[in-house]
């Protein structure tokens, strides 16, 4: 059995990454979400430790101290990391770990991780990217214009990822991340091929 591998997703607030990530993540079983932990308030109809371990300030910092985080980083005045342990547990299983972080701690995870793959996922154009967020509504105004804000910044640093999917059309965005995924998997270094003499 292969180790499992990271894979990074990252992408402005509001351009379909966690739509994407259902669908990709619903046909292939050997794929599991790392939950993060972060400071935010909760949202409504989130879960705390499915879709994080909703933590206090306090609580964040001792995380750090005692180096139980791959990755972190402050996005809109919140804290979020990557709790390591559980990273660590799913990939010595052969389950690959998909982390949906942002640009920072994406960074943070390709000079520590090397054979993490790294995919950005890219809006067609700011205006749409305007446009899904307002759709959403579960974001405040004044959030949604700090994440208006940053979002041109973090599609410049798509150049760092070895994969950019822009998701104009789900479908195609979808089949895009299952190609990489499937392409990934072949690459002769991660393929332990057995053969035995045949008599
Ligand atoms: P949201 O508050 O909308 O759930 O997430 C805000 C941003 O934080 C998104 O870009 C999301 O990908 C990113 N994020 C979520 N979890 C983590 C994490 O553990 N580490 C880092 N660096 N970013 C994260």
């Amino acid at each position: 059995m292969s180790q499992g591998r990271i894979i990074i997703i990252s992408g402005p607030s509001g351009v379909g990454k966690g739509t994407v990530l259902r669908q990709v993540m619903a046909h292939n079983p050997l794929l599991q979400f790392s939950v993060s932990a972060t400071t935010r308030p909760i949202r409504p109809g989130e879960i705390d430790g499915v879709h994080y371990h909703f933590v206090d300030k306090s609580r964040f910092e001792e995380m750090l101290k005692n180096n139980e985080l791959l990755e972190h980083a402050v996005y809109a005045d919140n804290y979020y990391g990557t709790p390591e342990k559980a990273v660590d547990d799913a990939l010595i299983k052969g389950i690959s770990v998909v982390l949906e972080i942002d640009v920072q701690g994406a960074l943070q995870i390709m000079e520590r991780r090397p054979d993490a793959i790294s995919i950005f996922i890219a809006p067609p154009s700011l205006t749409e990217l305007r446009r899904r967020l307002k759709g959403r509504g579960d974001t405040a105004e004044q959030i949604m214009q700090e994440r208006l804000r940053v979002a041109p910044h973090e599609c410049e640093i798509a150049q760092k990822y070895q994969y950019t999917v822009v998701n104009n059309d789900l479908q195609q965005a979808v089949a895009e991340v299952e190609a990489i995924l499937t392409a990934e998997a072949c690459r002769s270094q991660y393929r332990k091929l057995q053969y035995k003499e045949e008599n």
